[in-house]
């Protein structure tokens, strides 16, 4: 029931210094230089984690995972299967939100919802976007505004897709339309519901959101563009975008290395948007995880389909303190406080305070993964995942 981390230096994202964590249940209900226990409290069960010469860091949040899959843009043999818990918290994440993707026809967001609150029985923690890559937009209720408000997991609509072949050419005016029921909604559920946009290769770019604000009053920050660093040009007016005071989303899985030629890696885009003026807190990294990637030629053909794997979060996050040398309190926002803030659900995720969900990494000062906690319970312990998803084999 208790569980107290011991002398680890804390990075809430800000640096806290060697502290000990007291968790109870799902939260952290004290951090201090030493927590010592008085006799009347000997009766009580506490399991002691020790951190000593490690760092500790809240868990990554994933705002964009294909949880039952993706992809299907080859033929039916090409939708990659469901994702495990495994694969989730290996990474690092505790925090995960669920998108559809380009098949809306064979995938449903009921299978959506419940993969994600089978997720949430096993250990972490799950939101999801109603809405697929096609316009009319498909919800559960009939009506996204309705999702929003009546579905505690809904937490927007997503991924539409803009600027993209596989897109459906939405115009101006039905984006409007459709971004108004997202204001709505979120206003009427009191989240910080978003409208997730999956940008592609096309000339349109960034053209579509750069009109919806400044056509709409809505609020920019209602906005959120991925997969921007896929190319010079969509970077560059990402960069913009940024500089607007828009939210900008960095896709970890989207990199030269993995046959995206034309792509920015990953921890290089973050550098550079914020050496072009971009603040910290509208950057983010999501994996992109589990779905397929489709690779094609410069006529349109397709090429070759990649799975992407959600680890590309955390190799990124260790490149961007390795290679780019960010502090650890900048590389944290990146893929865990700025998507909690983004979504509207921090301090409890994307923190290690007070009253915060005790969603936590354990690394040691080489960044490798040591301890994973969600929501309190140990998901990997000493580099090993220890809590596995219900059908899992006892070892992959
Ligand atoms: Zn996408």
């Amino acid at each position: 029931m208790f569980k107290i981390i011991r002398q680890g230096e804390i990075y809430n994202p800000n640096f806290l210094g060697k502290q000990d964590i007291l968790i109870y249940g799902e939260k952290i209900v004290l951090i201090d230089k030493h927590i010592a226990l008085s006799e009347s409290h000997i009766n009580l069960e506490i399991e002691e984690i020790d951190a000593e010469d490690k760092i500790v860091i809240p868990g990554f949040i994933d705002q964009h995972v294909h949880l039952i899959g993706g992809g299907g843009e080859a033929g039916f043999y090409s939708r990659t299967p469901e994702v495990v818990l495994s694969s989730i918290v290996k990474s690092g994440i505790t925090t995960v939100m669920g998108v559809l993707g380009t098949d809306a026809t064979t995938r449903h967001l009921e299978s959506l919802f419940a993969k994600a609150k089978g997720l949430e029985t096993e250990g972490i923690t799950t939101y999801i976007l109603t809405g697929s890559y096609e316009i009319p937009v498909i919800s559960i209720t009939g009506d996204i505004k309705r999702d929003i408000i009546l579905i505690d997991k809904i937490m927007g609509v997503g991924e539409i897709a803009i600027s993209d072949h596989r897109s459906s050419e939405p115009t101006l005016d039905e984006l409007k339309k459709i971004a108004t029921k997202v204001r709505q909604g979120g206003l009427i559920s009191g989240k910080n519901a978003i409208l997730q946009f999956h940008v592609g290769e096309g000339e349109g770019g960034l053209n579509l959101l750069f009109s919806l604000i400044e056509e709409t009053e809505i609020p920019i920050r209602h906005f959120v563009p991925t997969h921007v660093n896929r190319s010079r040009r969509l970077l560059n007016e990402a960069k913009k975008y940024g500089q607007m005071g828009g939210f900008i989303d960095i896709t970890s899985g989207i990199t030269p290395e993995l046959g995206f030629f034309n792509s920015i890696k990953p921890s290089e885009a973050v550098k550079e948007c914020l050496e072009f003026g971009v603040a910290l807190t509208n950057i983010s990294m999501s994996s992109d995880g589990n779905g397929s990637m489709a690779v094609y030629n410069d006529d349109g053909e397709l090429d070759g389909l990649i799975v992407t794997t959600l680890n590309s979060l955390y190799e990124e996050f260790k490149d961007l303190i390795q290679e780019e040398e960010f502090s650890i309190t900048d590389a944290v926002q990146i893929v865990s406080s700025n998507i909690a803030k983004i979504l509207g659900v921090y301090p409890t995720k994307g923190s290690i305070q007070n009253q915060s969900d005790a969603d936590i990494i354990i690394m040691d000062k080489d960044l490798n993964i040591d301890t994973v906690l969600a929501k309190g319970k140990i998901m990997v312990y000493k580099g090993e995942v220890v809590t596995r998803g219900t059908f899992e084999e006892a070892k992959l």
